[in-house]
């Protein structure tokens, strides 16, 4: 996905910007990142460049949850929008 194209992305639910977190970028390239919602809190994740942008019940959590592991969240199982657990907290 190109990063000049995340400013024209907005939730697909209540057309909010989103907020952005990028994990792996190539020039101007985003290959994984982490978009949230400010106002509905939903997550939509960008795997291998692809922004995944579409209805709750489209989703694949079981795809997504690998990927989120990986970058250190888990999806909240409990909530009925696509939502992750805050992080959790550093034990130092
Ligand atoms: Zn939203």
């Amino acid at each position: 996905m190109q990063k000049q194209l995340l400013k024209k992305l907005c939730c697909p639910i209540d057309k909010s910007d989103l907020e952005v977190q990028i994990f792996t970028e190539q020039e101007d390239e985003i290959l994984e990142a982490l978009m949230t919602c400010p106002e509905c809190n939903r997550f939509f994740p960008v795997i291998y460049g692809l922004p995944i942008l579409i209805p709750d019940e489209y989703r694949d959590f079981d795809m997504e949850g690998e990927v989120l592991t990986r970058w250190g969240f888990i999806l909240d199982e409990k909530s009925e929008t696509p939502q992750l657990l805050p992080e959790a907290s550093t034990t130092e």
